[in-house]
C-alpha cells in the first residue's frame, strides 16, 4: 500500500479502500518473494464500471502501463460472494503480476516465478484448447477469451472455488499451487521457503 499511489476518479478517498484493494494484491502473492509488482506505480479506483475509449467495452477493471485499474462497486461484489469465482481484484491482480514478472524491475533475478509461468501455461494450453471444444465448465467462459484471461479466471476459481478446482482440474490446480506458493484448502501456509 506504501509503495504506490491510489488515485480515486468520479468517487470520495476512504482510507480503508487501499487497505482492501492491497489486501487482494497480498492474498495473491503471499507465498512469493518478490510481491511488489514494481512495475505498476498507480492504482486506478473508479466508482463504477467504467467504458473504455478504446474499444467502447464496459470494463470492471483492467491492467494497463498506466496502472492497474478497479471498479469500487465491483471490487466490494467480488468479495461479497466468496463462491462464485468472480472476484475483479484478484482477477486484475493476477493480470498485474503476470505483467510484471516479464517487466518488473525486482523480478529480473526472479527466474523461478517466470519458470513456474510457463509451467502454468503448459498445464493449462489443453485445457484451454478443451474449452474451447466445450469441455470443462469449471471455469467461467470469459477464459476463453484469450490466455492471458484463462490465467486471471483460474486465479478467481482457485481462490473462491479451489475443492472443486482440485477435483476437476488436479493437474493444473498443482501448478497453481507451486506457482502461487500457496494453497487455499491449506490457508495461511507459504509452501516453497526457498529463495525465488
Ligand atoms: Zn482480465
Amino acid at each position: 500500500m506504501q509503495s504506490k499511489e491510489f488515485r480515486f476518479h468520479s468517487m470520495v478517498e476512504e482510507e480503508y479502500i487501499p487497505v482492501l484493494i492491497s489486501g487482494a494484491a497480498v492474498q495473491l502473492t503471499f507465498g512469493l518473494r518478490n510481491y511488489l509488482m514494481d512495475d505498476f506505480d498507480v492504482i486506478h479506483v473508479m466508482r463504477k464500471e467504467y467504458v473504455l475509449n478504446i474499444d467502447k467495452e464496459t470494463y470492471y477493471g483492467h491492467v494497463s502501463k498506466n496502472g492497474i485499474h478497479t471498479s469500487w462497486n465491483r471490487f466490494l461484489e467480488g468479495y461479497s460472494d466468496y463462491t462464485d469465482s468472480v472476484n475483479v481484484g484478484l482477477h486484475e491482480m493476477a493480470h498485474a503480476l503476470q505483467v510484471d514478472a516479464y517487466l518488473g524491475m525486482e523480478d529480473h533475478h526472479d527466474r523461478t516465478f517466470k519458470e513456474r509461468l510457463q509451467e502454468f501455461s503448459e498445464e493449462g494450453k489443453p485445457v484451454f484448447r478443451a474449452m474451447h471444444k466445450g469441455m470443462s465448465h469449471l471455469l467461467d467462459d470469459y477464459a476463453m477469451t484469450n490466455f492471458d484471461e484463462f490465467w486471471a479466471v483460474s486465479v478467481e476459481t482457485f481462490f473462491e472455488n479451489p475443492q472443486e478446482f482440485k477435483e476437476k482440474l488436479p493437474a493444473l490446480y498443482e501448478e497453481m499451487r507451486q506457482l502461487l506458493s500457496q494453497d487455499p484448502l491449506e490457508p495461511g501456509r507459504v509452501l516453497n521457503t526457498t529463495p525465488g
